[in-house]
């Protein structure tokens, strides 16, 4: 019998003990350069998913492996019973480039919208609202797998078999003012919404609708919350993507990009607002660990630098440039969405089998709700990475029956 070759050695591992959770393709990742990946096999290909949004600055920036490696063989690890330097800094950093005055640090997306779900219904409880825990958020929304972010998300196909949520959500339709304001009764305390829904179909919120939506929530006495879990951090061509509506929310959430490829996640608020939490009312034993929030503010400081943003932001309009002539002249695309570079294509037909094919190209991208195409590529890429990919994709598309 001839030797498995070790990228079906692992595919068979992962199969057998790996809770079956995700779909995955038949490719082992071992190494990652700038928006270059290579598999087990030795295969390049150029990354337009970066870890869903997470590698925004490419694979293995200098800077940030720089930081890790030092922070690595200085200190992993201590408790929040104590001061932390790497979690001080980066929250001075954060609250120097966004609207947020103080930050809860924790480990992912979903954790960071579970502390603003629990830091919304309390402030309300502390202005003396005893009765207000409605939180009001959109359909097609995603923000997170646990049972508040679950709860917190209008999409059926993940609450199938994991009813009763947690009470408390009310659901309307995205970029419909008219629907949030029904949708308000006095035990309403905040809305919750992605300034630009990602996993569901990269939809950017209108201007008008948001900020209809704050002036709704000042006059209502509620909190606005943005889940900027994978808008933050320059995917949308700004820091933060409620920097384009000049709106600023109460509260807001981070994850995917902030750690440069570290697993961290935040939550920012007003100071107001933040004074809600004291001592005992929230926590996370990892939540602002020194190699997190080092490799976090590596990040951050690389995309401070000047011009970064500007660039990646002219990048991003070239690709959606590009994409809309691409779908001028391909009966299969319905409509191209998004912001900076964050975009998607979307198709008439299946989209699925394009990502393999994309794949065995040397090109990784991603499908979400199963015609549409969506496109993260590292803020890092270049005309000439985009150029390759559009020139597979066409190819691909013309032989697409229409
Ligand atoms: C990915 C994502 C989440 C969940 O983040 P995890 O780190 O996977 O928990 C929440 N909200 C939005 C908008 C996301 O894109």
């Amino acid at each position: 019998m001839p030797a498995k070759n070790k990228n079906e050695e692992i595919i068979d591992l992962t199969h057998k003990y790996v809770a079956n959770t995700y779909g995955r393709f038949p490719i082992t990742l071992v190494r990652g350069k700038g928006i270059k990946v290579w598999d087990r096999a030795g295969r390049e290909y150029l990354d337009f998913v970066t870890g869903l949004a997470v590698n925004s600055l490419g694979h293995c920036h200098p800077s940030v492996v720089s930081a890790i490696q030092k922070q690595a063989g200085q200190l992993l690890h201590v408790s929040n019973l104590y001061h932390i330097e790497p979690q001080a800094r980066l929250a001075q950093a954060l609250t120097k480039v966004s609207f947020a005055d103080k930050v809860f640090f924790c480990n992912s997306g979903t954790e960071a919208n579970e502390g603003a779900i629990k830091l919304a219904r309390r402030y309300s409880f502390d202005q003396g609202y005893k009765n207000r825990y409605e939180i009001i958020t959109m359909e097609n929304s995603f923000h997170g797998r646990t049972y508040g972010g679950l709860s917190a998300t209008a999409q059926t196909k993940f609450h199938n078999g994991f009813q009763p949520l947690l009470p408390g959500f009310k659901y309307v339709p995205f970029n419909d003012i008219k629907a949030v304001e029904k949708a308000v009764t006095s035990k309403t305390c905040a809305v919750l919404l992605e300034p630009v829904q990602g996993e569901g179909g990269v939809y950017p919120a209108n201007k008008n609708y948001l900020k209809a939506l704050k002036k709704l929530c000042q006059q209502k006495d509620l909190l606005l919350i943005f889940d900027e879990v994978q808008t933050g951090f320059g995917r949308t061509g700004k820091l933060f993507a409620y920097e384009h509506y000049e709106v600023k929310p109460d509260i807001i959430t981070w994850a995917k990009a902030l750690g440069g490829g570290m697993a961290i996640g935040a939550m920012g608020g007003s100071k107001q607002v933040m004074k809600s939490l004291v001592p005992g009312t929230h926590a996370a034993t990892f939540g602002g660990n020194p190699l997190a929030c080092s490799a976090a503010l590596a990040s951050l400081q690389v995309l401070n630098r000047k011009g970064f943003l500007e660039k990646s932001c002219a990048v991003g309009n070239y690709f959606e440039s590009k994409l809309k002539e691409l779908a001028q002249s391909q009966n299969a695309v319905n409509s191209v969405r998004g912001t900076g570079l964050m975009l998607a294509l979307e198709l008439n037909v299946p989209a699925t089998s394009l990502v393999t094919d994309c794949m065995k190209k040397g090109f990784l991208i991603n499908c979400v709700q199963q015609n549409t195409l969506r496109f993260l590529p590292p803020l890092t890429v270049s005309k000439k990475d985009i150029n390759g990919l559009l020139k597979v994709l066409k190819e691909l598309l013309g032989k697409l029956p229409s």
